[in-house]
């Protein structure tokens, strides 16, 4: 094949992803001139480019090789790993990215009291995901008819062409409001960073590798805060005890007050009013809670 020497990312054209792939991106530095076609967009800082394609036509893009990376869901990747023919190159879930969150369910009719997988036995499930559909039933050994539809699965059981579905859940509104429940979750899926198992080793390798850690960095400090407050020297154990995890806090003294000390604390994620109202309570006062905007370990 051609080697190329600019990284290629494959993203959602139009859909729940695309907006938070473009800005993740973004925050890692990667700008944009999208062109008239929308289909290609060229990267102008770094020797990255976007193709911007239906979420399901991501695997298959980066198996073939046209794309180096994708930006999907975890349902359509794995979907693809178990129903891609052998010829095509096996991938992996290099990053989790943390948004597009939903999971893979099946659903039965509201009436029906289902505590178990073998009242799945003899009845038909419509879904758009029959490889993940049928590696969990061969994991439960249950023997069930498997009817593959490109969309609007949900209506499938009133209109009588199946039992029950196996379909993304988020909410579960729409579960509702086709008098359906959630009966078993199958796969929780978010949006991921794919990519092949083995990655280039050349010019497009060491931008992988720096994309890669600028990512971890992105996302790291996404869910991170720093808290800074204020506490006397004798109060110390008791604030430190109640703050949310992350590593040991940075101490320093405040200038004329050698009994009050500064204390300043990376938080692994959101702190809350009740954290910081118990933390009061416990002594501390001057309290700020700030976003952290990036981050190099
Ligand atoms: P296209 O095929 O045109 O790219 P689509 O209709 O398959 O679009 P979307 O509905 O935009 O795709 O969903 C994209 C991804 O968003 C899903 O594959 C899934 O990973 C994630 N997602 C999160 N919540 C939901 C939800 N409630 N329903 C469907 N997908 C969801
Ligand atoms: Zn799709």
């Amino acid at each position: 094949m051609k080697t190329r020497d600019r990284l290629r990312i494959a993203m959602q054209k139009s859909g729940r992803l695309t907006e938070p792939a473009l800005e993740l991106l973004t925050r890692c530095g990667l700008t944009f001139r999208q062109s008239r076609d929308k289909l290609f967009c060229f990267g102008e800082g770094e020797p990255v480019d976007l193709l911007l394609v239906r979420d399901d036509d991501i695997p298959g893009l980066i198996a073939q090789g046209v794309c180096d990376l994708g930006i999907v869901g975890r349902n359509v990747l794995s979907e693809f790993q178990l129903t891609a023919g052998h010829e095509l190159a096996p991938l992996s879930e290099l990053r989790p990215l943390g948004f597009g969150r939903c999971r893979l369910s099946i659903a039965v009719p509201q009436e029906l009291d289902y505590h178990a997988p073998q009242q799945l036995e003899g009845r038909r499930i419509a879904t758009s995901y029959p490889g993940l559909l049928g590696e969990w039933l061969r994991t439960h050994a249950v023997n069930a008819g498997v009817v593959i539809l490109a969309g609007s699965v949900e209506i499938a059981p009133k209109l009588g062409t199946a039992d029950a579905i196996c379909d993304l859940v988020q909410s579960g509104g729409t579960l509702v409001a086709n008098q359906l429940r959630e009966a078993e979750v199958l796969l929780e899926s978010e949006a991921v960073l794919a990519g092949p198992l083995t990655l280039p080793v050349d010019e497009r390798g060491d931008m992988l590798e720096l994309l890669l850690k600028r990512l971890d960095g992105v996302i790291q400090v996404r869910e991170s805060r720093l808290l800074l407050l204020q506490t006397s020297r004798h109060t110390l154990e008791a604030v430190t005890r109640l703050l949310p995890g992350g590593p040991q806090p940075t101490l320093l003294s405040v200038a004329g007050q050698p009994d009050q000390l500064m204390l300043q604390a990376l938080c692994a994620g959101e702190v809350s009013w009740r954290q910081l109202e118990e933390i009061k309570k416990a002594g501390a006062r001057e309290m700020y809670v700030l976003p952290v905007e990036k981050m190099l370990a």
